[in-house]
């Protein structure tokens, strides 16, 4: 990651590694934390919510990356620190009125749907901005940035048009008016295509398998 950054003249301290445990147990996130690692991520709250509670005491920070159904917005509000595959206006006020209720506080990336597939989850452009109008009546969410799930392709360098879309959706909506505080992150990147992602101005990237070995099928 740090040689990434590098070679593109960026500091790797602007580039955060959530480390993604999904189908990995508490131990392993233990064992990464004995590391260093503080910020990790999960994709299904259910599997998130054992393995929250059994590390409280390490005081780590936890990212939800999958997607997230509107009835479970509650338990996600009160798990997780970070959301980041907000895809609707509705699950935006859901979060917040959840978090508020609990008083906790959120901070949420919009996924963006780039790639138009239907299979996949994620905003349209359009619906990014109509999300970004609401911002400002927002108390108990913060909104930081834009996420991005590309299409799978095994050659990483098929990733690289969508992280330079998503960097440029970002710079047209700062250009547009919206408040950069709500735009400041990237999320993007993956086990096979980090290095590319941080060249084309990831901020956060999300790696499982780099870290933790292959997933049990
Ligand atoms: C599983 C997952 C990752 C990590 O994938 P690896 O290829 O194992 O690095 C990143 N982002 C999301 C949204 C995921 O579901």
């Amino acid at each position: 990651m740090s040689g990434a950054a590098r070679s593109v003249g960026r500091d790797p301290a602007e580039v955060r590694l959530v480390a993604v445990s999904k189908t990995f147990d508490a131990e392993h996130v233990r064992a990464a934390a004995a590391a260093g690692q503080v910020e990790f991520g999960e994709n299904r709250v259910q599997e998130a919510e054992g393995k929250i509670d059994l590390t409280r005491d390490l005081s780590l920070t936890w990212h939800l990356v999958g997607h997230l159904q509107s009835k479970k917005s509650r338990k996600a509000a009160a798990l997780f620190d970070c959301v980041q595959s907000v895809d609707r206006p509705e699950l935006v006020r859901r979060l917040d009125a959840a978090a508020r209720e609990q008083g906790a506080h959120v901070e949420l990336l919009l996924q963006v749907d780039l790639a138009g597939e239907p299979t996949k989850h994620g905003a349209t452009p359009d619906a990014i901005r109509r999300i970004l109008d609401e911002a400002a009546s927002l108390t108990n969410v913060r909104l930081r940035g834009l996420m991005l799930l590309p299409p799978f392709a095994s050659d990483p360098e098929a990733a690289r048009p969508y992280f330079k879309r998503l960097r440029a959706l970002r710079d047209e909506l700062i250009a547009a008016g919206y408040d950069p505080n709500c735009l400041r992150e990237l999320s993007m990147g993956m086990s096979h295509d980090f290095e590319i992602a941080v060249q084309e101005g990831s901020t956060i990237v999300r790696v499982g398998t780099a870290i933790f070995g292959e997933r049990p099928t």
